[in-house]
């Protein structure tokens, strides 16, 4: 199958549709469910891009002659990384860097597993280097869209997974064949994974030596025994549509929690299996994802500083702050954010390292750090809209029918006009600012940018263990000073 159209992704989930409940009852159909109708759509549009005449060079590539999806393109070359990175300008841009979990996300994760699949999953065992190449030819050759879960259940974080009650809350093996292993456990977030088509699993943290969590594998969603609970949607409440919420009726994801119930998988989806030396370097140095996701990050979040800024700017001319210093001070600041992660892409890409199996990865120093530094840019440029904002954001009517009852509008339209800018206009981006910033969805998308990349604390305080070598470096300057002062007599 050559790259996919929005009706083709639809098609294929209504044929494999995973095991899904939400709000007490599993879900018959997850097409027809309304909790979902938002994120498949969206998806769905994004994938349609891939066939649009102004973006069918960009967003797709030839391989073997099949035109196919260029996320999943193994950059082998600055040239191949910066070629993916436009794709992934465009489809953000698309997205007003929303909508992380687009299709690009996890296609980029399995490329990377395939380009290792020699010398890191198949370097003790062939079985798992051919595994990394066929699962990728199967996701890439079906242009199939992924889910992903690594994080365990926050049961109890000071205690080992096989010191909780249940030694199986994190997954782990129960049994094994010479062809299925036996799976059982859960995993605390699976973002888009009650619309999507395979999952892949792996301890983001080495939280147990005990070998049997050390697993990965990439499987079909729809497995036996792999279940999942949706979380409640954040689409516009019943009664509001688009004009009140312009973010949630366009960018809702949905989040699940995963339940292996005793999950039979092949061992050919298996990328390692008990290999706890494996855990570490999936995410730091070997497969490094670390470097990877965090450019991707950093494409999201570009995308996204640029339409806050706008938004920003927007909401202090609106009201006619936009003179005031204080203002400008904060709407530098975005900028600041902005052009610092702009950067971040450029100088990734250029001190990018070909590797030795042929693959070309972003500067892990340069990504993880500014994609980490997000973590407290991307909340500030909330705070930022909020303080902005000021009390407008919940005084107005903010609501379609206010506007269109002649008895208020009146009072609409003489009080609530902006800076030279209409009622509706100002209430319009009111409304959108209040999607952002304060609804349910944004506050979802906030916990999101502080901690879907792991905790920040933990991952802050990893940075000088990780980075060591360039700690290292900076403490010779430091001492070399230190040491050209002589002592006293
Ligand atoms: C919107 C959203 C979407 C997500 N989507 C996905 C997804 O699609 N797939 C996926 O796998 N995950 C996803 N995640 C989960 C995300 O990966 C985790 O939330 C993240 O890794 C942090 O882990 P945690 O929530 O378990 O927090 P923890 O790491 O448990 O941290 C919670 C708190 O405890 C403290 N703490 C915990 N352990 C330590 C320690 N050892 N030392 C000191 N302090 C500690 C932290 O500092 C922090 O304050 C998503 C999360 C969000 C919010």
């Amino acid at each position: 199958m050559p790259i996919r159209r929005g009706a083709d992704y639809i098609e294929s989930l209504r044929e494999r549709q995973p095991t899904v409940y939400y709000d007490g009852k599993r879900v018959e159909n997850v097409l027809e469910h309304p909790a979902f109708k938002i994120p498949i759509q969206t998806l769905a549009r994004i994938y349609d891009l891939q066939w649009s005449p102004e973006y069918q060079d960009k967003l797709t590539y030839l391989k073997n002659g099949q035109r196919t999806n260029i996320t999943y393109m193994i950059p082998r070359s600055k040239e191949d990384l910066r070629r993916i990175r436009e794709a992934l300008n465009i489809i953000y841009d698309n997205l007003l860097g929303f909508f992380g979990r687009c299709y690009d996300y996890l296609n980029m994760w399995m490329a990377v597993f395939a380009a290792h699949a020699w010398d890191f999953f198949g370097d003790k065992d062939p079985l798992f280097a051919d595994n990394a190449i066929s699962l990728y030819e199967h996701c890439s050759e079906n242009d199939l869209f992924l889910t992903h879960a690594i994080v365990a259940p926050m049961v109890d974080r000071s205690k080992m997974a096989s010191q909780l009650v249940d030694p199986y809350i994190q997954a782990g093996v129960v049994e094994k064949n010479n062809s299925t292993v036996v799976v059982r456990g859960a995993a605390m977030v699976s973002t888009a994974a009650p619309y999507a088509e395979e999952l892949i699993y792996f301890p983001n943290l080495l939280r147990d030596p005990d070998p049997r969590y050390a697993i990965a594998f990439v499987c079909p969603t729809n497995l036996d025994g792999i279940k999942f609970i949706a979380r409640r949607s954040f689409k516009p409440r019943d009664g509001y549509g688009e004009f009140e919420y312009p973010i949630s009726s366009r960018f809702e994801e949905s989040d699940a929690f995963v339940v292996f119930d005793n999950v039979k998988i092949p061992k050919e989806n298996f990328l390692f299996l008990e290999e706890v030396d494996k855990v570490i370097p999936m995410m730091w140095g070997g497969v490094y994802m670390k470097a990877w996701f965090n450019y991707h990050f950093n494409v999201q979040y570009y995308s996204r500083l640029k339409f806050l800024t706008g938004l920003a700017t927007l909401i202090a001319q609106a009201v006619g702050i936009d003179k005031f210093v204080n203002v400008q001070e904060k709407l530098g600041e975005l900028l600041i954010y902005l052009n610092i992660t702009r950067a971040a892409i450029i100088a990734a890409e250029d001190a990018g390292e070909k590797l030795d199996n042929g693959l070309y990865r972003p500067n892990p120093e340069i990504a993880v750090s500014v994609s980490h530094f997000n973590m407290i840019a991307l909340p500030r440029a909330f705070e930022i809209i909020k303080l902005l904002s000021g009390g407008s954001l919940v005084s107005l009517p903010s609501s379609r029918k206010d506007l269109e009852n002649p008895e208020i509008r009146q009072y609409i339209d003489k009080y609530l006009v902006g800076a030279g800018v209409p009622a509706v206009e100002r209430i319009k981006l009111f409304n959108l600012a209040w999607d952002v910033v304060c609804s349910e969805l944004g506050q979802r998308y906030e916990l999101y940018d502080r901690f879907s990349r792991g905790d920040p604390t933990v991952m802050w305080s990893r940075m000088q263990m990780q980075f060591a070598k360039q700690r290292d470096e900076c403490v010779k300057l430091a001492k070399t000073l230190l040491d050209s002062i002589p002592d006293p007599e």
